[in-house]
């Protein structure tokens, strides 16, 4: 780890795409769909072409070590990131971003992909794209210096605590509390899988702040983590090993009401919008390894010779390359239309829901496949396909399970069957297996 360390070139880096960023293109409309077809500007290409650059000289390198050592140095990556403006892309300009539109953050999502693992992406996301739109959205200015300014320059790690034990498809389920003590609140309970967890400055936290109604009693909170009664194990997972994920358990933790982000008792709203923005962005990053998955394996299969021949030359093997090469770009297209209609301003939950699906369907499916044609050598821990295939098949699962994802798009569609109103005589037997309730949550 030391040996990584001191290879970080401190030499970087305000990069170009920075400059541009803040002084052109904050004060230009941009707009998605180029006039030549193509869905990126020079510029969103040019702030991909500055991240490459970073990730090629700051992080490709230690992805290996930090893999086998199961964590990454969270802090001197992020500030690498922060100093070059990468955590606050669509962030407003008054508290360190560049105030651009989320068709930049896509762009930046995109090519944040050519990391040679899912873990890392996975922790720099949380930091940018799921635990903080809701505190750029509707926190106050006091929380927005306080915890929002650090997180953009890179100074803090955040984490986001929604799931639990008892509740991670349920979100509406979560049973940690915060209740008034005054100007503070008390938190009691315990948060789930929290990725970042370990080396976060501050968590973004879902309680419950009253005894109301499931989808009205929560807030969202900016929880400090060296708070006297916090304390967190780490849990061992099959794939993203470089990104720490943490049980965390609150013991009569003391946090001032102010530090609720917007009104109280909306916190699960809040939350639903922020995970538009973690889904999009979710589907976004599977872009580049699959692509890259398949790539590999035509190379691969192409030098390997079995019976005489490149594996490559086997019509099944390459028909399905070429059929999953199919699938990855109407996935892409599925992304490039759902950033740009919310960049328009719409409602996209059906369709990002709807990339949501297809990004976890294609990143168990395309690894797989491809993992299959490298023979014994795809079962070797250090081959970038059988990473992938360990990192990506959370996708199918974090942030909203494929059955969530399909209960929203029947939801959108109509399709989802109502509450059956109970019969008098029936009215104490259990409920049916689909519940509005559920699907409410989702
Ligand atoms: C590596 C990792 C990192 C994570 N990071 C974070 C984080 O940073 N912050 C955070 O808050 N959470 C995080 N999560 C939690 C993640 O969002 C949850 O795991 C996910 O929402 C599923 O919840 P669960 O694990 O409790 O599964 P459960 O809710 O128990 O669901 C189990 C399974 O039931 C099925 N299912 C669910 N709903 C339905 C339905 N309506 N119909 C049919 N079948 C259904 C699905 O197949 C699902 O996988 C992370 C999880 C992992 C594994």
């Amino acid at each position: 780890m030391a040996a990584a360390l001191a290879r970080f070139n401190k030499s970087v880096l305000f990069s170009s795409w920075q400059l541009m960023g803040r002084r052109t293109l904050a004060t230009t409309t941009t707009r998605c769909w180029q006039a030549n077809g193509e869905f990126y500007s020079e510029e969103h290409k040019e702030l991909q072409r500055s991240l490459k650059k970073l990730i090629d000289s700051e992080i490709n390198p230690f992805v290996d070590e930090w893999e086998k050592d199961h964590r990454f140095p969270m802090h001197e990556v992020f500030k690498k990131l922060g100093d070059a403006g990468f955590l606050g892309i669509s962030k407003p300009v008054e508290y360190g971003g560049s105030g651009l539109d989320y068709s930049y953050t896509v762009a930046f999502a995109e090519a944040l992909g050519s990391v040679n693992c899912g873990a890392v992406p996975m922790a720099i996301t949380v930091q940018t794209d799921m635990a903080t739109p809701a505190l750029a959205k509707f926190g106050s200015d006091y929380l927005k210096e306080t915890f929002l300014r650090p997180t953009i320059a890179g100074d803090v790690v955040v984490c986001l605590g929604v799931s639990e034990p008892g509740a991670g498809s349920d979100v509406a389920g979560i049973r940690t509390t915060a209740k008034r003590s005054g100007d503070d609140l008390i938190i009691n309970g315990q948060k789930m899988w929290i990725t970042n967890g370990i080396q976060a400055d501050w968590m973004c936290l879902l309680a419950n702040t009253s005894d109301g109604q499931q989808h009205l009693n929560k807030s969202l909170i900016c929880l400090p983590m060296n708070t006297p009664g916090i304390h967190h194990t780490k849990i061992e997972k099959i794939g993203m090993h470089s990104s720490e994920t943490a049980q965390i358990f609150f013991e009569d933790v003391r946090v001032p009401a102010k530090n609720i982000i917007g009104e109280e008792g909306l916190g699960f709203t809040y939350q639903m919008l922020q995970f538009q923005e973690e889904r999009l962005i979710g589907s976004v990053l599977c872009l580049a390894p699959l692509d890259k998955c398949i790539s590999s394996t035509v190379e691969y299969a192409s030098q390997r010779k079995v019976f005489g021949q490149p594996v490559l030359n086997n019509q099944t093997v390459h028909y399905t390359l070429a059929e999953l090469q199919t699938e990855i770009e109407c996935l892409r297209a599925l992304c490039y239309m759902a950033t740009g209609l919310y960049v328009a301003g719409n409602d996209v939950t059906k369709l990002v829901s709807m990339m949501k699906l297809k990004a976890g369907r294609l990143a168990r499916r395309i690894p797989d496949a491809c993992l299959q044609y490298w023979g014994g050598m795809g079962f070797t821990q250090d081959n970038y396909v059988s990473r992938l295939y360990r990192d990506l098949r959370l996708m199918s699962i974090g942030a909203g399970a494929d059955e969530v994802m399909m209960a929203i798009i029947c939801k959108y569609s109509n399709t989802l069957p109502k509450a059956v109103k109970k019969p008098r005589e029936t009215a104490n037997k259990p409920e049916p297996a689909v519940s509005q309730q559920r699907t409410a949550s989702v």
